[in-house]
């Protein structure tokens, strides 16, 4: 998980969304608007919505390689996902910041989950029974970490030696490294075996095309066939493998060589 860029909408789809979210919040009790975030958006987000239409084909935009998630990096984006839960933040269905696009493994087992740090720094879970009057969660720090506010990887560092499992990053402040390790657990980002061995096969696949590209450059190839070759590796799936490769070059020889021979790698 990276940080996603920022891209607005345009003017039309926010104007749009604005109405949606005002006739949730004119609803005067918090069950009320609960109820009310749940139909609106599943009346609002459709195909044959052209405000929706627009929604997705720029949360698309913030994907990596041919559409995939933002947790995962891996499966198709096919959800529009809200961060926090519109069950639990009404007030939220309709915000074009709490939106990411996600898979169906990511966003169903995360569902309403929702943790968040009290103001003595202790976690607290919430947990809503399925037949029980909502009430408003209580305020916190939110546990998770926000691709579209945050920098994921601050938080956390992918192990490209051995298992391909993440890890809260060194250093981090206790309350810090508690949001690192509830992130992993709430998105399931260590538990699937096919997502380490994807990141495996992602680490492989940017290390041949960096070989390549440092062996055409020292045969001196033409600039729009190393422009080519730079843009193809940009655009891959699994960002956060290509992030950790530059991150952790000091670590190892091979990558050390080819950033070394390839210094503007560092910057695509
Ligand atoms: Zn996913």
């Amino acid at each position: 998980m990276i940080r996603l860029p920022d891209l607005t909408l345009d003017a039309d789809t926010t104007t749009a969304l604005r109405g949606y979210q005002q006739s949730v919040n004119a609803v005067a009790d918090y069950p009320g608007r609960v109820e009310a975030a749940k139909s609106e958006f599943k009346k609002r987000n459709t195909a044959t919505n052209a405000t929706f239409r627009a929604v997705r084909a720029k949360l698309a935009e913030m994907c990596s390689g041919a559409r995939r998630c933002a947790y995962c990096e891996d499966s198709v984006a096919d959800e529009v996902e809200h961060i926090a839960p519109k069950s639990l933040f009404p007030e939220l269905t309709f915000d074009w910041f709490n939106y990411v696009y996600a898979c169906g493994p990511c966003n169903g087992p995360k569902s309403n989950r929702w943790e968040v740090l009290d103001h003595r720094g202790e976690l607290v879970v919430i947990i809503r029974e399925r037949d029980a009057v909502p009430e408003p969660p209580p305020p916190g720090t939110a546990v998770l970490v926000n691709p579209r506010s945050e920098h994921p990887e601050r938080f956390l560092e992918l192990d490209l030696r051995e298992t391909f499992l993440f890890v809260p990053t060194l250093g981090l402040s206790r309350s810090d490294e508690l949001r690192a390790r509830r992130t992993l657990d709430i998105l399931g980002l260590n538990r699937r075996d096919y997502l380490a061995e994807a990141r495996r096969a992602a680490f492989d696949d940017y290390n041949r095309h960096l070989e390549a590209y440092v062996q055409r450059k020292a045969e001196a190839a033409p600039t729009d066939e190393l422009a080519r070759r730079a843009s193809s590796i940009a655009r891959r799936q699994h960002p956060t493998v290509w992030h950790e490769m530059r991150r952790q070059r000091d670590r190892y020889a091979h990558l050390r060589r080819l950033f070394g021979a390839a210094p503007e790698a560092l910057t695509w």
